[in-house]
């Protein structure tokens, strides 16, 4: 299926399959949550999450179908639209790093969402089993990530 409109350059920088932690491009005090599949990105959790802008009833002109509703909706959905952009550019500009970040936050594995238990999949953010089968290239990432973060300030963030 590609009945989507054709993607920048930055929107081609192909997201690896896992799961992602990065602050909100437009309020880096609020860190956003992502589960990309098939190079899809999709807030986590699945239900009533809501990043980015919203359209509040209160803040809506007029009445549904009026004009001035209509126009302020337009307007929305392209503030919505340009935010995805600089969301998913956040998202690309360093899959290792979120979801190193993911994993660290929530304790969960990068890549399957599952429960970490074991010492080496917490300090990697990988589970055993997907240690075995995520591809090598990206593993190796998620270890420099982590010697990375170590060195910066013994696991701390930033
Ligand atoms: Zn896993």
């Amino acid at each position: 299926m590609s009945t989507q409109p054709p993607l920048t350059e930055a929107e081609q920088v192909p997201l690896p399959d896992g799961f992602y932690a990065v602050p909100d491009p437009d309020a880096p005090a609020i860190m956003t949550l992502w589960h990309v599949k098939d190079g899809t990105p999709k807030a986590r959790p699945p239900k009533g999450t809501r990043y980015g802008p919203q359209a509040l009833r209160k803040d809506i002109p007029g009445r549904p179908g009026d004009d001035e509703y209509i126009a302020w909706m337009r307007a929305h959905f392209d503030t919505v639209g340009a935010w995805l952009k600089r969301m998913r550019a956040a998202l690309a500009a360093n899959p290792p790093a979120a979801m190193r970040a993911y994993a660290a936050l929530t304790n969960h594995c990068c890549n399957c969402g599952r429960a970490l238990t074991g010492g080496t999949s917490k300090a990697l953010g990988v589970g055993p089993d997907c240690r075995e089968r995520m591809p090598h290239t990206l593993l190796m990432a998620l270890l420099a990530e982590v010697k990375r973060a170590r060195a910066i300030g013994g696991g701390t963030s930033e």
